[in-house]
């Protein structure tokens, strides 16, 4: 691999590049389709689910509104418990299948997941060079460790937290998500590195996503992209650095 140098922090994706993509579609959506049912029952009087039942009903009724043709619309005012569990029920099931990134969605997938995580159903998985080299370059380097994943930093926490290489959360200084911007904008990428207080070039950015790799080197970041099994191939025409086996990331 080309040189990389005098990097001060890593910000990571975490699909593609920590962790495979297959373990959002294999473990943690399945995870919320298998348990979503239970969950509503068992849990309807939970003041917290209450919250996300409320905040997917209004963009169902949002959705009708705006025409979409499987929105069903729920009235929290007039229709029975049971009537608002089942559409919510349809409606997260549509969704999911519909693969849809909507904040109400997210919320209650995240919610879910806690419990998912905290009861050891669910670990995060990781590829062990991540594992090594975020060690490496945190207790060796002294070097900091960011994320920055499209997925909420709620669920990047209980990824890194609830590993199947233990917790990582010590490791990782902070982490972004889509709040901050979306990965294929450069500016998001500016922000993040005015918030840690580092200029660009101080930052090395790992994404499996060449789009995402764009906007960082935009940006003035260092980058590499990150090439797993799994990930959608890269085109041979790629100017970018890239690597298979983080530790073979010049530290
Ligand atoms: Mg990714």
């Amino acid at each position: 691999m080309a040189a990389v140098s005098n990097y001060d922090i890593v910000l990571l994706d975490i699909e593609g590049t920590t962790t495979p993509i297959s373990f959002v579609h294999d473990a943690l959506f399945p995870y919320v389709a298998r348990n979503v049912s239970e969950f509503l029952t068992t849990r309807w009087d939970d003041p917290e689910v209450q919250i996300h039942v409320r905040t997917i009903a209004q963009q169902a009724n949002e959705d009708v509104k705006a025409g979409i043709a499987s929105a069903i619309a729920i009235d929290l005012d007039a229709d029975s418990a049971d009537e608002i569990r089942g559409k919510v029920l349809a409606n997260v099931d549509w969704q999911m299948k519909a693969d849809r990134k909507i904040g109400a969605l997210k919320g209650l997938q995240g919610y879910m997941w806690r419990f998912g995580f905290e009861s050891g159903t669910l670990k995060g998985e990781m590829y062990p060079d991540a594992v090594e080299a975020i060690k490496n370059w945190v207790k060796v380097c002294k070097r900091q460790v960011y994320i920055y994943s499209s997925g909420s930093v709620e669920a990047q926490k209980l990824i890194f937290g609830y590993s199947d290489h233990g917790d990582l959360r010590d490791y990782i200084s902070d982490y972004y998500d889509t709040k901050v911007g979306a990965k294929t904008e450069d500016s998001s990428y500016k922000r993040i590195a005015s918030d840690i207080g580092k200029q660009p070039a101080q930052i090395l950015f790992i994404s499996d996503n060449v789009l995402e790799i764009q906007a960082a080197d935009k940006a003035g970041l260092q980058t590499i992209v990150s090439i797993r099994k799994g990930n959608a191939p890269i085109k041979d025409d790629c100017k970018f650095k890239t690597t298979t086996d983080f530790r073979t990331i010049p530290l």
